[in-house]
């Protein structure tokens, strides 16, 4: 799986992308650092196992790192693109506070070219607590959608843009936005038409 050769991304979107890789990466490996300091701050010498306090620093620091600027979207995800040929809208169980919760959940079918079409679920409530991937319904069958390792979501490629009533979801927050809009109303980011 990988994104299709005849993708091409905006050149400045593509700037600004492996800017935010770049520094998310370069602050995941500070938080590392700041751990593999702390280790050798801590005299783990008298506990009965001294390396696992300091395995126990370290994996402290790239679980911290992975909440904070989401290195495992970087590290363990891939990029990939393909077109949607389904979109389902349907109530999901959900895990929430150690409860159990019913979601409204929108998926995604993406035919990537691989052997099994690839699943991709959407959930952002508004205030009212509708999922606004329903309501907005910005995704549409027949789509070319790209996801690019280290974000969220997937965007629309190659959408006509003459209709206003044209949605574009923010790769790096899902907002949905205008077709009006250069950049996300939200998170300021530059987005891909
Ligand atoms: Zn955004």
């Amino acid at each position: 799986m990988a994104i299709d050769k005849s993708i091409k991304l905006p050149q400045k979107f593509l700037d600004q992308y492996r800017k935010n890789i770049g520094s998310r990466i370069s602050a995941g490996i500070t938080l590392l650092c700041t751990a593999g300091i702390l280790c050798a701050a801590i005299d783990f010498s008298e506990s009965r196992y001294p390396v696992m306090g300091i395995v126990m620093v370290m994996a402290c620091g790239f679980v911290l790192a992975c909440l904070i600027v989401g290195i495992h979207r970087i590290l363990f995800r891939t990029s990939w693109s393909g077109t949607i040929t389904d979109i389902d809208a349907d109530y999901h169980i959900r895990t929430k506070n150690r409860g159990l919760s019913k979601k409204f959940i929108v998926t995604l079918t993406i035919d990537c070219g691989g052997k099994e079409p690839k699943k991709f679920e959407l959930l952002h409530e508004d205030r009212n607590g509708e999922n606004k991937y329903y309501t907005e319904a910005p995704y549409k069958v027949g789509d070319t959608v790209v996801f690019l390792r280290g974000m969220k979501y997937p965007m629309r490629y190659g959408v006509a843009t003459e209709d206003m009533l044209t949605l574009f979801i923010c790769p790096y927050c899902g907002d949905i936005n205008k077709a009006e809009r250069d950049t996300c109303y939200k998170c300021g980011k530059y987005l891909v038409k």
